[in-house]
């Protein structure tokens, strides 16, 4: 099906789409990779008056790691880009970004889509709210009245849900020092073909003491294991306890999932990660 007729608008600035987006309000769509959006406006399930076009705006392709300010990831870095990203000072967290994009789909959907796109997009079965989640990164929201950084723990609140309001341009996402300065990870994406969406994933990160274990594409947003988590931080290393936790965790967060095969999903999912660690982690 083709597009509906629509007004595209192609910002040069930040604060010429802030304008565009205070004004137009709901009638305006902000395109940047355009990888989930243009298939809903060609099957039509969202008809915009005015598509805002934000790839003209160099402020946002900002992809940055410092000792000092931490990680940023501006709405115009694409998958691709982080798939690439070489990072001396944050070497563990470099690795994982190019491990979790090189996963997404194939080259062409990684060389448009962006990392940004997908945490506003909140595809349950989306792979960036999933590692950005367990990073307890930011989400940077300007507006004409200001700019807000919300975790996008809580930013994302269901599926393609979220706390962005329709005058807000997304600008990138944000990570602090002590967060982008990872000791360990391991990660696993079930899926049926490369290259497809996850059926189930899983990642579990290590930061000196403390840990984060984070299941995806099992619920309606990323859910957090903390039983898990408070195993692995006791130094507990043999299976058959950390998977007891990790099953705890599964029914306690997510008691909908009574399918014995999404739930076997979901603990291999844990296991993979887990097992996919660094054992000198431990
Ligand atoms: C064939 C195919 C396979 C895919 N497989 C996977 C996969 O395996 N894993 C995965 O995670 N994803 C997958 N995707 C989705 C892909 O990762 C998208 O790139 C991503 O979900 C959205 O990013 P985008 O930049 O393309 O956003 P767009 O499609 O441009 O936008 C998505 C939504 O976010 C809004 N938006 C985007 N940027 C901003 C911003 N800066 N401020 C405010 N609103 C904004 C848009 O208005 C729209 O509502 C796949 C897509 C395709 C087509």
């Amino acid at each position: 099906m083709k597009l509906a007729p629509l007004d595209l608008r192609m910002p040069a600035s930040i604060d010429e789409a802030l304008g565009q987006l205070a004004a137009l309000g709901s009638d305006a769509q902000v395109l940047a990779g355009g990888q989930s959006l243009v298939p809903l406006l060609r099957y039509r399930v969202l008809r915009p008056h005015v598509l805002l076009d934000i790839n003209r705006i160099a402020a946002l392709s900002d992809l940055r790691f410092d000792d000092s300010h931490g990680v940023r990831i501006g709405a115009l870095v694409r998958h691709a880009a982080l798939e690439q990203v070489r990072a001396p000072l944050h070497a563990p967290l470099g690795a994982l970004l190019n491990a979790h994009a090189r996963e997404i789909a194939f080259h062409a959907v990684r060389n448009r889509g962006t990392a940004v796109g997908s945490i506003v997009q909140a595809d349950p079965k989306g792979d960036w709210p999933l590692l950005f989640s367990a990073l307890d990164a930011r989400i940077e929201l300007a507006s004409l009245r200001g700019v807000r950084s919300v975790p996008v723990r809580e930013f994302i609140l269901g599926p393609l849900l979220t706390a962005r309001a329709v005058d807000e341009l997304a600008t990138a996402l944000t990570l602090a020092p002590d967060e982008a300065t990872l000791t360990a990870w391991g990660r696993a994406k079930l899926m049926h073909r490369a290259g497809e969406y996850a059926m189930c994933s899983a990642i579990v990160l290590r930061r000196s003491h403390t840990w984060e274990c984070w299941l995806g594409a099992a619920g309606d947003k990323p859910c957090a294991l903390p039983r898990l988590a408070r195993a692995l931080a006791a130094g507990t290393t043999a299976r058959t306890p950390l998977l007891a936790a990790a099953g705890d965790d599964i029914a306690t967060a997510l008691p909908e999932l009574d399918r014995l095969e999404r739930r076997r999903h979901a603990v291999n999912a844990v296991d993979a990660a887990q097992r996919a660690l660094n054992p000198q982690a431990r």
